[in-house]
């Protein structure tokens, strides 16, 4: 007959005993947060959206702001924008159709197309910024709450084709 010392000794050993599931759970999501992070950091693409998300933690704490598809385009870039279309064959130029004869890409779009003109007054207004501080940069659209509602009302509004 074993001694029951002996028999105990040789038991696997549950390290997770004792230990919450919510901890291992946090635990597993700091890990994963941490690895992108890095990654967003050292990532050479993606060089637009980080003219308004310059590192993950930025964009972290704007994630309770709804994107809609249209503002999706305009923080990445990827959208129906002529440099963005051509750029995929399928325009020939990308040139805006404006007087201002300039690319047309989200900056553009934003600072200076001449089509959007009301729009961008609107904007400027809303966000209190001054004729002679203009253009600002891209992260003050989405820094606060109100700045980001007001960037979202003239996306969905500008028209800019
Ligand atoms: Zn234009």
């Amino acid at each position: 007959m074993k001694e029951p010392t002996k028999n105990a000794l040789n038991m696997p050993i549950n390290k997770n005993v004792g230990i919450p599931k919510c901890h291992w759970k946090r635990l597993s999501h700091q890990k994963r947060l941490g690895q992108w992070k890095e990654d967003y950091a050292s990532l050479s693409k993606a060089s637009h959206t980080k003219k308004f998300f310059p590192t993950a933690k930025c964009r972290l704490e704007r994630n309770s702001f709804f994107c809609s598809f249209k503002v999706n385009q305009f923080l990445t870039g990827h959208g129906n924008f002529e440099e963005y279309l051509k750029r995929f064959h399928r325009q020939t130029s990308d040139v805006c159709d404006c007087s201002a004869k300039e690319i047309q890409n989200v900056e553009h779009i934003i600072f200076r197309c001449l089509h959007v003109q009301d729009c961008r007054k609107i904007l400027q207004q809303k966000l209190g910024v001054p004729e002679n501080d203009w253009p600002v940069v891209l992260i003050s659209l989405i820094n606060t709450k109100p700045s980001f509602l007001y960037f979202t009302e003239f996306v969905h509004t500008c028209n800019y084709k």
